[in-house]
């Protein structure tokens, strides 16, 4: 789905020692937002999504940057981490500006909205999201990370997606092994350290696997459509439980946040080694 990348080895912490390749900055410790920016999109591709909000830099702060934050949301925690780390940019997920709010991608600049901006404005702190771009890269993005978690790999090529715009995985355990719905489900609660809603009424083995991180339950129908034995995603909604008793297809929800965690970190960690400035991760736990 999107083109293998070069470049180093995934750090999701401080890339101490990291080599600048790449970097035009004459400053090796340094990279402009605007490099920044363009790494990030050439990385991303997000001109290839249909997105619910905006995709690339939602707040400009200052011009150059040595260390960036990653996390899952923009959250008023994450930004007073961010300043305590003493961050030039915060790179997540779940960015500020959704459509739907009042019509717009913005909306009223009150409450929370007002919160949260007031302090990335005041300590001119940059803002990069990437929504869906961050789920869908083949090799850096949340469903990717996440099986690489789990212990799961999607087939080859265009066979390993399904569902609007193929952002859903699907293929097998690593090893090709057969499971059941609630070893799969006992392992992923080890992995993610939280407790899965499951519901199952298979009867047999689970051999084929899709998944799709965060608030992807309405990809169900579609990976049931793929052939999936099992569907494992962030949340579960009231007509899930009958589909997943009425098909023999077991649902596995395993929180929005916990499957969402691991794109940013390895998006960021690889663009920060490219340029060799500073990372960190920081996880704002969210038992949603
Ligand atoms: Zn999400």
């Amino acid at each position: 789905m999107t083109a293998v990348v070069p470049g180093p080895a995934v750090s999701p912490h401080r890339p101490d020692g990291a080599s600048s390749a790449g970097a035009t900055s004459p400053d090796a410790a340094c990279a402009s937002r605007g490099e920044l920016l363009q790494a990030l999109d050439d990385l991303l591709e997000p001109a290839r999504f249909k997105d619910y909000g905006p995709n690339g830099l939602q707040v400009e702060g200052k011009e150059q940057i040595r260390t960036v934050i990653s996390g899952v949301t923009a959250s008023l925690a994450l930004i007073e981490a961010a300043v305590a780390a003493r961050a030039d940019a915060i790179f997540v997920h779940h960015g500020l500006f959704w459509r739907g709010r009042d019509g717009s991608n913005i909306g009223p600049v009150t409450g929370w909205m007002k919160q949260r901006l007031a302090l990335l404005l005041a300590h001119d702190i940059n803002l990069f999201a990437y929504h869906l771009p961050l789920d869908a890269h083949a090799e850096l993005g949340n469903n990717a990370q996440l099986a690489i978690e789990l212990g799961l790999q999607a087939f080859d090529g265009d066979k390993g997606r399904f569902g609007d715009q193929r952002l859903g995985f699907i293929g097998s355990l690593a090893d090709g092994s057969s499971t059941t719905a609630s070893v799969l489900a006992e392992r992923i609660e080890f992995k993610l350290k939280r407790p899965v809603a499951q519901v199952s009424q298979r009867v047999g083995a689970i051999k084929t696997i899709a998944w799709c991180s965060g608030g992807a339950q309405g990809y169900f129908e579609d990976a049931i459509a793929a052939g999936a034995d099992v569907f494992i995603t962030g949340e579960i909604s009231e007509p899930q439980a009958h589909y997943a008793r009425e098909t023999g297809v077991a649902f596995i929800a395993c929180g929005h946040h916990a499957s969402e965690r691991y794109g940013a970190p390895a998006v960021a960690g690889h663009i920060a080694a490219r340029f060799g400035i500073t990372h960190a991760f920081i996880d704002i736990d969210n038992p949603a």
